[in-house]
């Protein structure tokens, strides 16, 4: 059968499978043939290789993911969804699907077990992922999913431009700085809302995220890196002389002492700091 990458063969499968998108999983369809084309290019490597989908909903995306890859794990949370994803790719071998809460699987394992493969492939990531989960489910692919080479995501486009956010901008803040610490990112490209059924209020962006070999910044104490940095995030309107006081419990005279022999003005605010003053901070003062 021919895929639901129009609005009108998504509505009519809808229908015929009696469902409606529900708003607690954030299912805003693609339905534009043409975007949905150029993502699943941009992350077609030279040698095809294993893609994992998060929220294949009604297997647009996914069909065109399975065009150019060796294999597709698709990692679904709504069940009512698994009938029509079965009609959408009964042409094509190479899917696998997972009802589950992508959050509360290992990824790396169900890809080798989907496949029947004696070791965890490298993959990349490609998915329109659900709104209200980007967060978790980026520090996920992140921090349990060492063989992924990266991540292609659609997402709303104010989180995407707080993931691109650079330092002395509004934006800029710790879901910028902790991805940085993790990644490298770029923004592919920008998806008018009018792309989507239902329509939602907001315009996306598909933006690639690949994890750096090493971290960013080489910390003594991770926790205490990431505990500060929240914290600085939290208090943003303040000093870092002030956030610093408070978080190391320590005389403001000498935090300003060591924060000049880092070459940090004590007046700066959090969003005036890269991620090396972070992490310098953060290593000197602990
Ligand atoms: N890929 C489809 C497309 O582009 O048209 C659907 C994208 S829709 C924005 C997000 C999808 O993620 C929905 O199908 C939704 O049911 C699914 N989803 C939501 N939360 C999920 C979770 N925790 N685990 C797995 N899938 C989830």
């Amino acid at each position: 059968m021919p895929g639901p990458e129009s609005i009108n063969i998504m509505q009519k499968l809808m229908k015929e499978y009696k469902l409606f998108p529900k708003k607690k999983w954030g299912q805003n369809f693609l339905v534009d043939g043409n975007i949905l084309n150029k993502i699943a290019d941009s992350c077609a490597p030279s040698q095809p290789g294993y893609v994992v989908e998060i929220g294949p909903g009604l297997g647009a995306l996914t069909r065109q993911l399975a065009k150019r890859s060796k294999g597709v794990l698709s990692i679904e949370i709504d069940k009512s969804l698994q009938e029509p994803l079965q009609e959408v790719l009964g042409d094509s071998t190479n899917t696998r699907l997972l009802f589950a809460d992508v959050l509360k699987v290992d990824i790396e394992s169900q890809l080798k077990t989907a496949f029947n493969l004696t070791e965890i492939p490298r993959y990349q990531v490609c998915a329109n992922i659900p709104y209200n989960i980007t967060t978790p489910i980026i520090f996920q692919l992140l921090e349990d999913c060492p063989n992924m080479i990266c991540a292609t995501l659609m997402m709303q486009k104010e989180v995407a431009r707080r993931i691109l956010a650079k330092p002395n901008n509004k934006e800029y803040g710790l879901l910028t700085l902790m991805i940085s610490y993790y990644a490298e990112v770029e923004c592919l490209m920008k998806v008018s809302h009018h792309c989507f059924y239902p329509r939602p209020e907001v315009d996306s962006s598909v933006i690639r995220i690949t994890p750096l070999p090493d971290k960013r910044v080489q910390v003594k104490d991770e926790k205490n890196f990431k505990d500060f940095t929240k914290a600085a995030f939290q208090k943003r309107r303040k000093t870092i002389l002030n956030i610093c006081s408070s978080f190391f419990k320590l005389e403001k005279g000498e935090i300003e002492e060591q924060l000049n022999a880092l070459g940090i003005l004590p007046a700066s605010r959090p969003e005036n700091l890269g991620i090396q003053e972070f992490a310098s901070i953060a290593d000197r003062l602990a």
